[in-house]
């Protein structure tokens, strides 16, 4: 018998050396990153200069030392609080509920809304196994007594988990007295809120509904 025969059970012979291996594994944990942009990213940063690879690793580790997340709010920041939540001159009784701190970008180019923020981290989804545990929905239902807020706008996007995330908020928010709100229709369905442009997003903020829960 050759030894030297590879059997269909075998694992895979070690292709690459074991830190371009490491690194397209770690690549590949990304969202949106499949294997093969994986390894195409992994072998881009093998041929870049020296200098601009750790302009990269040194950028991951600024971003992982300065900055986390607000307490309140959990938009990103750089001290306890974010600056959304210092401004004293927003209005601290109106709250704008949305996914992602991008989302905070999205809506605040719009100048439609003087209110504050809550960033959920995330949204319901059923496919991807993410319920309303791993999201920052128990502080948002703490924020509403406790800051005295009067009307949550549900803005969180306008495709399947967006919409299945803002009717659970309504039904979870429905006994506590406040006023929910949904952004209105108008939006690309299916969509993130960043893709919409300002005027289309600005209309629908203002155009918002009460929800029925
Ligand atoms: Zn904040």
């Amino acid at each position: 018998m050759p030894s030297a025969a590879c059997s269909a059970g075998d694992p895979l012979p070690e292709i690459y050396a074991a830190p371009v291996q490491d690194l397209i594994d770690e690549l590949g944990r990304m969202p949106g990153v499949g294997p093969k942009s994986a390894q195409r990213i992994a072998f881009h940063i093998l041929k870049l200069p020296r200098e601009d690879a750790l302009r990269l690793s040194h950028a991951i580790t600024e971003v992982k030392d300065k900055v986390s997340f607000c307490e309140q709010c959990f938009n990103v920041s750089e001290g306890p609080r974010c600056g959304l939540c210092l401004d004293e001159r927003r209005d601290p009784q109106l709250l704008c509920v949305v996914e992602e701190p991008k989302d905070i970008v999205a809506v605040e180019k719009t100048h439609e809304f003087r209110g504050r923020y809550h960033v959920l981290q995330g949204a319901i989804s059923p496919i991807e196994g993410v319920g309303p545990e791993q999201l920052r929905v128990k502080e948002l239902l703490v924020r509403i007594p406790d800051e005295d807020i009067t009307e949550v706008i549900l803005a969180t996007n306008p495709n399947t988990d967006g919409e299945v995330t803002a009717m659970y908020l309504a039904r979870a928010l429905k006994d506590s007295g406040v006023r929910v709100t949904r952004i209105a229709s108008g939006l690309p369905v299916g969509g993130d809120l960043e893709y919409a442009d300002e005027v289309t997003l600005g209309r629908a903020l203002e155009g918002r509904r009460e929800v029925e829960a």
